[in-house]
């Protein structure tokens, strides 16, 4: 038995509170692979588990982070070797399966994908479930059949993590893009680097209730959900598509079917958690060809992993700064 510091939730009478302990490596799950966990991440959902929020965590007790990034110490899986290094989002780690916002993790080598060549193993945490869902959100566009040539995609939270991984991707997929956020005046500069051709502040996409407007983009990422997916949809161009992955801003959908009826466009949702092995490995391969590593550090910040909890205010305060590698070393 070894200790190890991890985040773990645990039962409280009114839901869960989640604390730093030093646990007992027999807590772990029965994972055909151990992990030494070298950084983890911060997203959104790891933001409500870290404070109490419910809707995440599954069971309890259960050690929170939905991301994982480390080194194999074991595995009985045919693909793993001790020293690989290897990396992890979702799949349920963090929510029904203990997490990677701890120094070891025991996880099912089958979902492992391995660093790749083009970063390190801190970027490709700072990359997490938040730049993997950027990347399904571009791969199930363009499996619709969306090209650059088809005109200009917009993504919502472009200031968060998807929003942000999504903006740099697309424009270094050859996409024009338009970035909508609520902070266009202090976001500029960072969205323009990321590759951004246009900022507009989210309240322009308040069609005020008519379900459609102007024809003016052929692709969006949302994540974000609410008013602004409705008013996303309401300006998609003939025959184009989104993508739903998020609900920053709300669950609700108050669209309309106008869109889908009269300019026969589609809403494509994503669910990162549950990706089966190809497509992690495909999402991963265009991260690798299309995300400069040097642009990610832009939007990325290191925090040790005793301040995993603080660091998790701003994104439920509603304005996520990008990407949040925590080093669990
Ligand atoms: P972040 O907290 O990093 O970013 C969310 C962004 O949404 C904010 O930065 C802000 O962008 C925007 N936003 C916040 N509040 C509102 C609001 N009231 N109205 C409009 N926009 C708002 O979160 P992530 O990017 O990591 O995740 C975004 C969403 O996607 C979350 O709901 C998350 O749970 C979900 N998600 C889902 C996944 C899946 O598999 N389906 C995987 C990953 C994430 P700005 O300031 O620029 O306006």
């Amino acid at each position: 038995m070894t200790t190890f510091p991890g985040w773990i939730a645990r039962e409280t009478p009114d839901g869960h509170r989640t604390t730093l302990e030093e646990l007992d490596s027999g807590i772990l799950d029965d994972g055909d692979t151990t992990l030494r966990v070298h950084y983890s991440s911060l997203n959104y959902k790891d933001a409500l588990a870290l404070h109490g929020r419910p809707g995440v965590v599954r069971r309890r007790p259960l050690v929170v982070g939905i991301d994982v990034t480390g080194e194999v110490v074991a595995s009985r899986h045919p693909r793993w070797r001790s020293g690989d290094l290897v990396t992890l989002n979702g799949a349920g780690l963090g929510e029904e399966r203990h997490g990677g916002l701890a120094g070891l993790a025991a996880v099912d080598g089958e979902h492992l994908v391995p660093v790749p060549d083009r970063f390190t193993p801190a970027r490709t945490a700072a990359i997490g479930t938040a730049g993997f869902t950027a990347a399904l959100s571009l791969l199930a566009l363009e499996r619709q059949g969306l090209t650059p040539a088809h005109g200009p995609v917009l993504v919502t939270g472009a200031g968060g993590g998807v929003g942000s991984v999504a903006v740099a991707l697309l424009a270094d997929s050859g996409y024009e893009v338009i970035a909508v956020t609520g902070r266009p005046d202090s976001l500029h500069e960072r969205l323009t680097t990321l590759g951004a051709a246009h900022i507009v502040d989210r309240s322009e996409l308040d069609t005020g209730g008519k379900p459609l407007a102007k024809q003016r983009w052929a692709g969006v990422v949302d994540a974000v959900g609410g008013p602004v997916l409705a008013g996303a949809l309401a300006g998609l161009r003939h025959s184009g598509t989104a993508t739903t992955c998020g609900l920053a801003a709300s669950a609700a959908f108050p669209g309309n079917v106008m869109p889908f009826i009269l300019r026969g466009v589609s809403l494509l949702g994503i669910d990162s958690v549950r990706t089966p092995h190809d497509r992690r490995e495909a999402a991963w391969q265009l991260l690798a060809r299309h995300l400069d590593p040097d642009l990610l550090d832009t939007v990325t910040r290191h925090v040790p992993l005793t301040a995993a909890q603080d660091a998790a205010d701003d994104a439920l305060a509603g304005h996520g700064t990008g990407r949040t590698v925590v080093d669990v070393r």
